[in-house]
């Protein structure tokens, strides 16, 4: 199993670049609170601000410490769209009027993030550049033009081009056509989840690292949370763990399929080397079955990612599928040096769709963004605080659902390599 531990940089080119900020002591002794947050990535984090701001008590742990899970780790991708479903798909899912305030707060995702990030000063070299979504086949052509107009038509505000301005914009010839969507943008991602903690800290949260929580129990009118040397009693608990999430909560982990994306980065490259890609400092990602994203750093590093694969032994691999892509896609970056490779977990969940779940009263849990967590898990973490101060689920955007075990899970994961080489097989096929 991959902890937040195993995969922690100096291979990750955020923690290399990031101004070094002292750990959070461990929690000890006994404490009580109004809330409780297991997780301090975006989801626990944005959770406790909110919280911290309206003067309710709030104690953040993590078995890591901030940013030690996927947000510290990801690729900083600020993405204002749900992913893989069309608008109708989702109306389907979760009802009209749920859908309604859904589709709201996911296409306002990342103005509601780079709002955020300007209201609190959080130093996280934030840009809302635009992000270039690009067709590697005639089929995604197709189904980006029904999905363009789809989400256009609720207010997406995204623009078709064609593969002369994929190059253009993105200096790479492999796409014969793409989206803009002028929302997205990119931040250094544990700037902002360090940034998050200074703020909700700033307000009167309390943030414990190296706290893995052990037990979650009922007690009385209230709940325990335990860690190896302390014990925090609150009125209500958020989980938080997301990818990370372990048997905390019965079924939690068993709803959801965790995955392992994967990136590298440059040293910062000569002009004559990058001057063609990503000129106006938009993110790019593509429609294949496993993707890969891209962006380009103000220092002229390169970034790319893509699906991962952990070994037997929980240590990641992948990276040499990425450089030969990167070098497909950018013919410009062959023989750069990776210096920075790492990873992270992410989880999936069987609609594609973010969850918010109350399996017990006072126990909220907000996980699954299914890879678009950087403006989602600041979104749920919002609603989760809303909800733990006693916000009615009808106003809520997500549908508060049953946590229930996805079908098949086990063979899915264990499968999972498999689908994902022959996903890959057939992407090859279309991209030719
Ligand atoms: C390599 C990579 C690239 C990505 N790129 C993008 C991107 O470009 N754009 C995008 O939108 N999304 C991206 N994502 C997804 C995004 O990072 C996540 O969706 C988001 O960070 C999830 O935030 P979170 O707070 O819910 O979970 P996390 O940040 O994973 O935090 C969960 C925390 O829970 C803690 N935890 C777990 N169990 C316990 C326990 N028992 N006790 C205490 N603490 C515990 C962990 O230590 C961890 O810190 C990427 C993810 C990865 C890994």
């Amino acid at each position: 199993m991959i902890t937040a531990e195993a995969t922690t940089a100096p291979a990750s080119l955020w923690a290399y670049t990031a101004p070094e900020t002292a750990a959070n002591p461990p929690l000890r002794g006994d404490h009580s609170t109004d809330v409780a947050v297991i997780g301090a990535g975006f989801t626990g984090l944005r959770a406790a601000l909110h919280l911290a701001e309206a003067g309710t008590r709030v104690i953040v742990v993590d078995a890591g410490d901030v940013g030690a899970g996927a947000s510290g780790r990801n690729g900083g991708q600020v993405n204002p769209m749900l992913p893989f479903n069309a608008p109708s798909k989702i109306r389907e899912i979760v009802g009209a009027k749920t859908f309604e305030r859904l589709a709201e707060a996911s296409l306002g995702s990342a103005d509601a993030l780079f709002d955020m990030i300007r209201r609190y000063q959080i130093d996280c070299q934030a840009r809302q550049n635009g992000w270039l979504r690009v067709n590697h086949s005639n089929a995604a052509h197709r189904k980006a033009i029904a999905d363009t107009q789809n989400w256009n038509a609720i207010g997406a505000e995204m623009e078709v081009i064609d593969g002369a301005e994929v190059r253009r914009l993105s200096g790479s010839d492999t796409y014969q056509s793409g989206m803009v969507n002028p929302r997205g943008g990119a931040v250094q991602p544990l700037m902002l989840a360090q940034g998050l903690a200074r703020v909700a800290r700033d307000r009167g949260a309390r943030i414990h690292g190296g706290s893995a929580v052990k037990s979650l129990s009922r007690q009385g009118d209230s709940w325990v949370v335990a860690t190896a040397h302390g014990r925090i009693t609150a009125q209500s608990v958020i989980v938080a763990t997301n990818g990370y999430s372990d048997d905390l909560v019965p079924n939690l982990a068993k709803s959801v399929i965790p995955i392992t994306p994967v990136q590298i980065a440059s040293d910062p490259l000569p002009e004559d080397v990058i001057a063609e890609i990503l000129p106006h400092g938009h993110t790019i990602s593509d429609s294949r079955r496993v993707i890969m994203y891209a962006r380009r750093e103000p220092d002229n590093r390169m970034v790319y990612g893509g699906h991962g694969q952990p070994d037997r032994h929980g240590n990641l691999g992948g990276f040499d599928w990425l450089v030969k892509d990167a070098e497909r896609v950018f013919p410009q970056l062959r023989g750069v040096t990776w210096r920075h490779r790492w990873g992270g977990k992410i989880a999936i969940t069987d609609d594609h769709l973010p969850h918010l779940h109350e399996p017990k009263p006072g126990l909220l849990v907000g996980l699954g963004y299914n890879g678009r967590g950087v403006a989602m898990a600041n979104v749920m973490g919002r609603v989760l605080a809303e909800r733990a101060m006693g916000a009615a689920p009808e106003t809520l955007p997500f549908p508060i659902t049953s946590l229930a075990p996805i079908p098949l899970r086990n063979a899915k994961v264990f499968g999972l390599p498999h689908v994902i080489r022959w996903m890959r097989f057939l992407d090859k096929i279309e991209t030719r």
